[in-house]
C-alpha cells in the first residue's frame, strides 16, 4: 500500500515548511503498517500559528468583523469541500484507528457539514437583544467571538470531534489552533485542504498535529484566548490547572464510566441494536458508552446471558470491511491497557463470561475480544476506572433505589442510558442519574441539544446552542434611552 505522507503544516492560510525536521508517524491498527506520515509541530510552529491565528482575529477587517452571512458562505464552501472528501475521510479514520467504516461514513464523513451548517445559522438567526432594564433604561446584550481558540482533540472520533469545536467558534467568528492527536493526523490534513479549497481567510484555521508536551506549550501561550479541550480525564485536570492560573475560559470533554441501567420490564432482546451502539460502539472507544451494565438481581443471569449473546456473536475484524461491527483498538499501548483491565478484573475475582483474549484469527493488529464480566462488585477497578475498550461489567442491583445508588456511585457523569419497557417510567428514571446526558431506550447525541459532563467527565458543553455560547463572551451596552412604555 502506498503510504499517505505530508511535509507541509498548515498555518496562516498556506502550506508552510515545518520548523524542525521531527515527523509523526502513523501505523494501522489493523496490521500494523506504515500508513503516513506527517511533519510534527513544534513549539516554533505553535507560536507561528498562534501568531497567525491571532493577526486574523485582531484584524478590524476581518473574520472576526464580518457579517455572520457573509461568514456563512465560507462555511458553506468549507462543508461542501468537507463533503466531497467525505469518503476518503472516512477511509482515513477507519485505517488510522479502527473505527469500523460504516460508522465512520456515519460520524466522521457527515457530522462535520451538518455541525457547520447549523452553527453558521444559528449565528446567523440573531447574536443579540434589546432589553428592557429594571430601572428605567434600556440595554444591548450582544455576543462577540470569544477569541483565538486553542482546539485539542483525541483519536477516538477525530474529525465530529474536531467540528463540535470548529464550526462554533468559526460561525461565532473566532479563529482556531487545531492540535490534531498524533494517532489521527491523515484526516486532519484532509480537513485543512478542504479549508484551504473553501478559502476560508489566512489564520482562521491553523492544524498542529503533535504530542501532549506541545499541546501544554499551546494551552499556556499568551496568544490564546479560550481552550476548548476533548480527551482524558488525567490531561483535563493539568489543562484546568494551567486555565485556573491563567484564568483563560476552557471547556473540559473528559472520560467517563456511563450506566446502561436494565429495568426489570425491559426487553433487551427487543433493542439489542440498540444496546450494541449505547455500550461497544466504535471498539468501546467512546466517551459517553455505558460500560457499567446494571441489571436487575430478579433477571440478573438472563440479563447476563443476553448480553453475552451480544458480545459473542459481534463480527470482529478489519474496520473496513462493511459487514465488520468490531475493529481493532487504536494502538498497541491502548491494547495493553485493556488487557491490563481484564487481567485486573479477573484477579478481582469477577467471572468473565464471554471474550477476554485477542481473536484467534488475527495474527496481527491491536485487537481484543468483545468482552463481558459478570457478578462484578460495584467498586472493583473495572467497575470504577474507564477502559477504553469492548469490556463491559455487569453489575446486579436489589430495586430502583440500589440501582441509581450504583449508578450514581462514579467519579464521572456523561452518558448513560435506560432500558424498559414503559419510556414514561424511563424518563423519570434517567431524572435520578447524576449525569451530563442520558438516552432512554437509545443513547445518540443530537446537534440540537447540549452535551457534556459533570464532576470527573468535565466542565462545560458542545453541540446545541450552549455549544456557541462556549465560544462567545457576553457584553452588555447600557443605553442612555428610557424604556419602551
Ligand atoms: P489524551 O488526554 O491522552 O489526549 C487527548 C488529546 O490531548 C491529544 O491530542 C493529546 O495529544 C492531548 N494532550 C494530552 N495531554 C495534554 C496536556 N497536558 N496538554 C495539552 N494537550 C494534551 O486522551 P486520549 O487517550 O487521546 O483519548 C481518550 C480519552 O478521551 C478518554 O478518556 C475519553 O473518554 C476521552 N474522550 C472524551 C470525550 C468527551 O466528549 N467527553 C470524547 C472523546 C474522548
Amino acid at each position: 500500500m502506498t503510504t499517505i505522507d505530508y511535509d507541509r503544516l498548515y498555518v496562516g492560510g498556506t502550506w508552510n515548511a515545518p520548523a524542525t525536521d521531527q515527523r509523526i508517524q502513523v501505523h494501522s491498527p489493523t496490521d500494523e503498517q506504515l500508513i503516513g506520515s506527517v511533519p510534527e509541530a513544534s513549539e516554533a510552529d505553535i507560536d507561528a500559528a498562534v501568531s497567525a491565528a491571532r493577526d486574523a482575529f485582531d484584524d478590524p477587517e476581518g473574520w472576526a468583523h464580518w457579517s455572520p452571512s457573509r461568514r456563512t458562505e465560507v462555511l458553506e464552501r468549507f462543508a461542501v469541500a468537507l463533503e466531497e472528501r467525505g469518503g476518503e475521510t472516512a477511509r482515513r479514520v477507519t485505517i488510522q484507528n479502527g473505527m469500523p467504516i460504516w460508522l465512520a461514513q456515519q460520524f466522521e464523513a457527515g457530522f462535520p457539514a451538518v455541525l457547520l451548517r447549523y452553527y453558521a445559522g444559528l449565528v446567523e438567526a440573531g447574536q443579540e437583544e434589546r432589553r428592557q432594564g429594571m430601572l428605567g433604561k434600556q440595554a444591548v446584550v450582544t455576543r462577540e467571538p470569544i477569541g483565538v481558540v486553542a482546539a485539542i482533540v483525541p483519536w477516538n472520533v477525530p474529525q465530529a470531534i474536531t467540528f463540535l469545536k470548529l464550526a462554533p467558534a468559526l460561525a461565532a467568528g473566532c479563529t482556531v489552533v487545531l492540535k490534531p492527536a498524533p494517532e489521527t493526523v491523515l484526516d486532519a490534513f484532509l480537513m485543512a485542504e478542504a479549508a484551504a479549497e473553501a478559502g476560508l481567510p489566512a489564520g482562521v484555521l491553523n492544524v498542529v498535529p503533535a504530542g501532549r508536551e506541545v499541546g501544554a506549550y499551546l494551552v499556556e501561550h499568551p496568544g490564546i484566548d479560550k481552550v476548548s479541550f476533548t480527551g482524558s480525564t488525567a490531561a483535563g485536570r493539568a489543562i484546568a490547572q494551567t486555565c485556573g492560573r491563567l484564568l483563560r475560559p476552557v471547556t473540559l470533554e473528559l472520560g467517563g464510566k456511563s450506566a446502561a441501567i436494565v429495568l426489570d420490564d425491559a426487553n433487551l432482546g427487543d433493542t439489542i441494536e440498540s444496546f450494541f451502539g449505547a455500550t461497544l460502539l466504535n471498539n468501546g472507544q467512546i466517551c459517553w458508552l455505558g460500560t457499567r451494565v446494571l441489571a436487575p438481581r430478579a433477571r440478573y443471569d438472563e440479563v447476563v446471558d443476553t448480553v453475552a449473546g451480544l458480545a459473542g456473536s459481534l463480527v470482529v475484524g478489519d474496520p473496513l470491511v462493511e459487514t465488520t461491527q468490531v475493529g481493532p483498538l487504536v494502538s498497541e499501548r491502548q491494547r495493553h491497557r485493556v488487557e491490563g483491565y481484564i487481567e485486573k478484573g479477573l484477579s478481582d475475582g469477577a467471572r468473565l463470561v464471554v471474550g477476554g483474549g485477542r481473536p484467534a484469527d488475527r495474527d496481527a493488529g491491536w485487537f481484543v475480544q468483545p468482552t463481558v464480566f459478570a457478578d462484578v462488585d460495584r467498586k472493583a477497578t473495572i467497575a470504577q476506572e474507564e477502559i477504553f475498550g469492548p469490556v463491559l461489567a455487569v453489575i446486579p442491583y436489589d430495586d430502583e433505589d440500589d440501582a441509581v445508588a450504583i449508578a450514581n456511585d462514579t467519579d464521572y457523569g456523561l452518558g448513560g442510558s435506560v432500558w424498559t419497557a414503559d419510556p414514561d417510567r424511563g424518563e423519570q428514571f434517567a431524572r435520578r442519574i447524576r449525569t451530563g446526558t442520558i438516552g432512554v431506550n437509545h443513547y445518540s447525541n443530537d446537534p440540537f441539544s447540549p452535551f457534556g459532563g459533570v464532576r470527573a467527565s468535565g466542565m462545560g458543553r458542545e453541540l446545541g446552542p450552549e455549544g456557541l455560547v462556549a465560544f462567545q463572551s457576553v457584553k452588555t451596552i447600557y443605553l442612555d434611552q428610557a424604556n419602551d412604555s
